[in-house]
């Protein structure tokens, strides 16, 4: 097999990757985000991946969501804006004219058949810088031959069951490793392992994030971290620059939490909650 090398991503290595936002910066040079997901029942994914996306310095978050989202996502957080599909519970026709930096897709989407298909539909007309989520994982996973239409250097967010329908099963973490660089080379992606030590995996190499614990595994976890990473990317960051530090600041929330509450109380929203500590240790 292909030699690969393995980094730890620690703060140092993370200090050396952060650009720290500049003083003549505007919500205009900063970044616009947009998220395009949520169903009826599974719009709090939407919440938490925008409130995630703005806590994590873009300058600018457009949600786009089924119609029973709207008055959920704009009192739950008013900074940012909405956009609504026609349909009340699901999404259907994706349709926008802005012009985002990056977009990241499926956090509580759904697998609908008219959702399939406005992904399809979407992808084949997007040139935007995507990071890869949930559902959206899980439909591209039963439709492969769409996996062409993926801009290069897309990112791919997925658990360990998300990544078993990807890319089958796999006999050992060597094995699975292997696997993943291979898929990865073929689409031209960076594809994360979600889980304790969460592997951030490009072309060339494979990082092993050090930061982060048992408190994380909460629902809507997953959904912060795709906010966040879709933030990095619309801030200017790489493919690979933008996962290591979304994954490196999202794990470190939940170890600074845990100054002041243990692994049970912890909430996803908890992770917003303590991004500007992590922000502080970079200085
Ligand atoms: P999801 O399953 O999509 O909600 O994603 C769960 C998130 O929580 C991922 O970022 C995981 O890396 C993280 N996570 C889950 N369990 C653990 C754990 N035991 N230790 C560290 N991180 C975890
Ligand atoms: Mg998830």
């Amino acid at each position: 097999s292909i030699h690969t090398n393995y980094y730890y991503t620690d703060l140092n290595k993370i200090k050396k990757r952060y650009k720290p936002i500049s003083k003549f910066s505007h919500k205009g040079t900063q970044g616009h985000v947009l998220l395009i997901g949520g169903c009826y029942g599974k719009i709090g994914a939407m919440v938490l991946a925008s409130q995630a996306a703005l806590r994590s310095g873009c300058g600018l978050a457009t949600v786009f969501i089924p119609k029973c989202g709207y008055e959920i996502l704009q009192t739950a957080t008013p900074e940012v804006m909405v956009m609504t599909d026609e349909n009340y519970h699901k999404i259907t026709n994706i349709e926008f004219n802005l012009q985002p930096k990056s977009i990241g897709i499926g956090m509580g989407i759904g697998q609908e058949e008219e959702t399939t298909a406005a992904l399809y539909h979407f992808l084949k007309e997007n040139k935007i810088p995507l990071v890869i989520d949930a559902d959206a994982l899980n439909i591209l996973s039963e439709n492969s031959e769409w996996m062409n239409l993926l801009p290069k250097n897309s990112i791919l967010t997925p658990h360990p069951k998300e990544l078993e329908r990807l890319i089958g099963t796999w006999e050992d973490d060597f094995n699975k490793i292997e696997k993943v660089k291979s898929f990865v080379k073929m689409y031209h992606l960076v594809v994360l392992i979600k889980g304790a030590y969460t592997l951030i995996i490009d072309d060339k190499n494979v990082y092993v994030n050090s930061s982060g614990n048992q408190a994380l595994a909460t629902g809507g976890s997953g959904d912060v971290l795709s906010g966040m990473i879709t933030s990095f990317r619309a801030q200017g960051y790489s493919a690979v620059d933008a996962s290591l530090l979304g994954v490196y600041f999202h794990g470190r929330t939940a170890d600074i939490a845990m100054n002041d509450m243990g692994y049970g109380g912890f909430i996803a929203s908890d992770i917003i909650k303590y991004l500007g500590k992590v922000f502080l240790e970079l200085k």
